[in-house]
């Protein structure tokens, strides 16, 4: 009989979590297994849970995307390798390894300049590849595995979504002058490595714009310069630029709701960037003229590139990124934690650590 597995899956979409018992995959040829030691509960996981996405008013749902049941989440991973393919190369059994999940197809011109973030046929590890609720997680290829050095582990884990999201982000802004305005809206999970990100690379002005005082507070000891409350100043758009003092050239979007989007195309001055990057969905009108007229530049951003989890590894190994704050659970309470970041009633990053 075939080696097993066990693991927490998604088997109808929005109901709890199924402890299942799955085949145990097998590390051939380039591939590399590992025992999941840390696992990120994410944002994006609650919406596969919940059995989909809305783009633009539009629901697409899982079956739609052709993902099946049982669904394995978990994207933020980290483990000790515990079988080697014999082709893969640069680890050895027990190892200790965060892994890169967004897992292109292998063999596109993205795939091969290791853009596999950009991927048309894009397999990510907790999508449409089993992820880290599951106890053991195959990777393809040694390539997606980073050491995470002497950093706590499971800050480690979260760094390969939330953090490279808001690396990511980040550098669609890079390079700009330390001192140049910045706003990030969004002081969630996300929102909080940006501003630890911008902070690490020696960004001095940053103003971080939520509608909760508790989440606005927590950004200011993670190293936001300023912020601001958008639901209770008279004006946010007065108060982000006052709060700026000089013209803010980049706007970067964790939320990107209708509110918010209305929000950040209204800060930019001329020459300015909106980076999109929340997946709250909806749509909002784009001021078409304007756009051209104050040659505000809009970029879309999902997650990144491997090249950039290595570089935020780097980093973060240096000691100079502040961890946002990380809390711990056993895998049995996936399901709780997905629930309770659905309510909004978490602060930072919620990690299985069993
Ligand atoms: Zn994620
Ligand atoms: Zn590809």
């Amino acid at each position: 009989m075939a080696k097993q597995m066990q693991a927490w899956a998604v088997t109808n979409p929005g109901e709890a979590l199924e402890n299942v018992r799955l085949e145990a995959p097998e590390a051939e040829a380039g591939a590399v297994v590992l025992d999941v030691a840390r696992c990120g509960v994410c944002h994006s996981d609650v919406h596969l849970w919940e059995g989909g996405f809305d783009f633009g008013g539009q629901q697409v749902t899982l079956a739609a995307m052709g993902i099946e049941m049982p669904l394995v989440l978990g994207h933020e991973i980290l483990g000790t390798v515990s079988s080697v393919g014999s082709d893969a190369k640069g680890v050895e059994v027990g190892d200790t390894r965060i892994v890169y999940p967004w897992i292109g197809c292998g063999e596109c011109a993205r795939c091969r300049e290791e853009r596999d973030d950009l991927c048309e046929r894009q397999a990510a590890l907790g999508v449409r590849r089993p992820g880290g609720f599951g106890d053991k997680v195959m990777v393809p290829d040694a390539k997606y595995l980073i050491d995470p050095g002497d950093i706590d582990l499971s800050w480690a884990a979260t760094l390969a979504c939330s953090g490279l999201t808001a690396y990511g982000a980040v550098q669609k802004l890079m390079p700009m002058d330390p001192n140049t305005p910045i706003v990030v809206i969004g002081a969630g999970g996300v929102g909080l490595s940006a501003v630890g990100v911008l902070s690490a690379l020696g960004h001095r002005n940053t103003i971080i714009v939520d509608i909760e005082d508790s989440r606005l507070a927590t950004a200011k000891s993670s190293g936001a310069s300023a912020t601001v409350n958008s639901r209770t100043a008279p004006n946010a758009i007065a108060a982000v630029n006052e709060a700026a003092g000089a013209p803010v050239m980049g706007v970067i979007d964790f939320v990107n709701s209708p509110q918010t989007a209305a929000l950040a195309f209204s800060l930019p001055a001329k020459g300015g960037a909106v980076v999109q990057v929340g997946l709250f969905g909806g749509s909002f009108p784009l001021p078409l003229a304007a756009m051209a007229v104050r040659a505000i530049r809009l970029e879309g951003s999902y997650v990144g590139s491997l090249a950039e989890l290595r570089e935020l590894v780097a980093l973060a190994r240096t000691g100079k990124l502040t961890p946002p704050p990380v809390a711990e659970v056993p895998r049995s309470e996936a399901g709780a934690t997905l629930a309770a970041l659905r309510d909004g009633s978490v602060v930072g990053r919620v990690v299985i650590n069993d």
